[in-house]
């Protein structure tokens, strides 16, 4: 088993997503069609979750936009290969973020929506006691952190703004 070292957030670039899933849907011998291609470009457009009714909407102001199935099964294969994952708090909605295949989670802000990763997960310890009291195999697990970033912090408000002159 790995050692488990010191959370490490990371960012997603856009860019090097985009490129990354490309690749990987070219080795796995998938058609990469425009409008998947749009799909994609989109989404790593976004600085925050978004919904797929939202993406649909976004993609359909262009022209030639993807047709609604071709949205879902996107974002449906997006998801299981772990490219994006849902958030949970927030909207009633199921939110989508973008992500990476591996063992990492996300940190959201409940201000602007920035969403970080981070890999060096600290649950692996508690599962592994977990499936061993309980004699679960243990599958998988959700863990995803919420609060207010740096920038969000130091931005004036007006209230913060009072507090600051006072
Ligand atoms: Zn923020
Ligand atoms: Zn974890």
């Amino acid at each position: 088993m790995d050692t488990i070292g010191p959370p490490m957030p990371i960012a997603i670039d856009p860019e090097a997503w985009v490129n990354a899933v490309q690749l990987a849907w070219q080795s796995a011998g998938y058609r990469l069609t425009r409008p998947r291609v749009r799909v994609l470009q989109v989404i790593a457009g976004y600085r925050a979750p978004f919904s797929v009714e939202q993406l649909y909407a976004d993609l359909h102001q262009q022209y030639p936009s993807p047709g609604r199935a071709t949205v879902y099964r996107t974002v449906e294969q997006l998801f299981h290969e772990r490219w994006v994952t849902r958030i949970h708090s927030g909207s009633s909605d199921s939110s989508y973020t973008l992500s990476w295949p591996g063992h990492l989670h996300h940190l959201i802000c409940t201000s602007c929506g920035k969403v970080m990763v981070f890999h060096g997960c600290s649950l692996e310890n508690l599962i592994v006691q977990l499936a061993h009291q309980t004699h679960f195999v243990i599958e998988d697990h959700l863990l995803e952190v919420y609060g207010c970033c740096a920038d969000c912090q130091t931005a004036v408000t007006p209230e913060n703004a009072s507090a600051l002159s006072s």
